[in-house]
This record gives C-alpha cells, structure tokens and sequence, in this order.
C-alpha cells in the first residue's frame, strides 16, 4: 500500500471511531431534550444518521479490503474527549450538551474534509462520494444547531 493509501485506511477507521463516539453522545443529550421539542426533534435526526455514515464508513473499509473485525477496538481512542463532553451535563446541562454537539460536528466535518481529498489523491470516486455527503449531514447539523443556540439559550434561561 502507498502512504496515501494507509492514511486513507487510517482515517477511515478513526472517522468510524468517531461516529461511534457521536452516537454515545447524541443518544445522552436526547434523554436531556424532554424540554425542547425542537432540539430533540433535531438530535434524534442526527442520530439515525449517525448511525448510517458509522455502516457507510464500514463499507468504504472493506470496499478498500480493510479487516472490519476490530472495528470496536479502536472506539476507545474517542472516549477521552466524549469523558469530557458527558462531564459537562450538570444544571445547564443541555446548553453545555448543545455547545459540545455543534463544536463536534465542526470536527468532523474537519475530518470528512481531510477524507475527501485523501480518497481523491488515490482515485477512490466511491469512498469520495460517501464522504462529500456525510460532509453536507455534518454541516447541515451544525447550522441546525447554529440556529437554534440562541433560542434554546432564551428558553433555558426562562425556566
Ligand atoms: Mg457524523
Ligand atoms: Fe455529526
């Protein structure tokens, strides 16, 4: 395998790690939302698709002949940083949740963005392809969020 080639597998793996750590994340804030409608409505999108970019990564590994069996193992490296996050749910804990949630999306869109050219560099179309449109959910999600911070800000500080 070239250079590029074992980066791309890399990525792949740690952008898989990372959407497993996205739906730890998100399926704690949604038990946080009983609330807000609204944000609830918003974060339980997100997870299902979540969920679909974790399988659609999967697929890029194996498409690639990449072992999919320790898939799991690796879930670890992002458990520090999801520590961190969950650490952050106390009283105002779904303004905290929600920062965390948009500063997230933010990373991984950092990170399809580096996939993208990455699968360019080694001629893979169809793994480009999947991540462009993970990309569009990740910064479709951040602008969701973007839009309802204020709002969700006014609420919280109402009750
Ligand atoms: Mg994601
Ligand atoms: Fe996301």
């Amino acid at each position: 395998m070239t250079k590029a080639e074992d980066n791309l597998m890399a990525w792949l793996r740690d952008a898989h790690a990372m959407e497993e750590q996205a739906e730890t994340m998100l399926k704690a804030l949604v038990g946080r939302t009983g609330e807000y409608p609204e944000v609830k409505a918003l974060i339980e999108k997100h997870l299902t698709e979540t969920q679909r970019q974790a399988e659609s990564l999967e697929d890029c590994i194996k498409s690639r002949g990449g072992d999919t069996s320790t898939l799991k193992d690796v879930a670890g490296k992002m458990v520090a940083f999801g520590q961190g996050m969950s650490g952050m749910f106390v009283e105002d804990e779904i303004i905290k949740g929600a920062m965390a949630s948009y500063t997230f999306e933010h990373m991984e869109a950092a990170a399809y963005r580096v996939l993208i050219a990455a699968a360019e560099a080694v001629g893979d179309g169809r793994t480009k392809a999947v991540c462009e449109s993970i990309l569009e959910e990740e910064l479709s999600m951040a602008s969701d969020l973007e839009s309802h911070l204020p709002g969700l800000t006014r609420k919280y500080l109402t009750r």
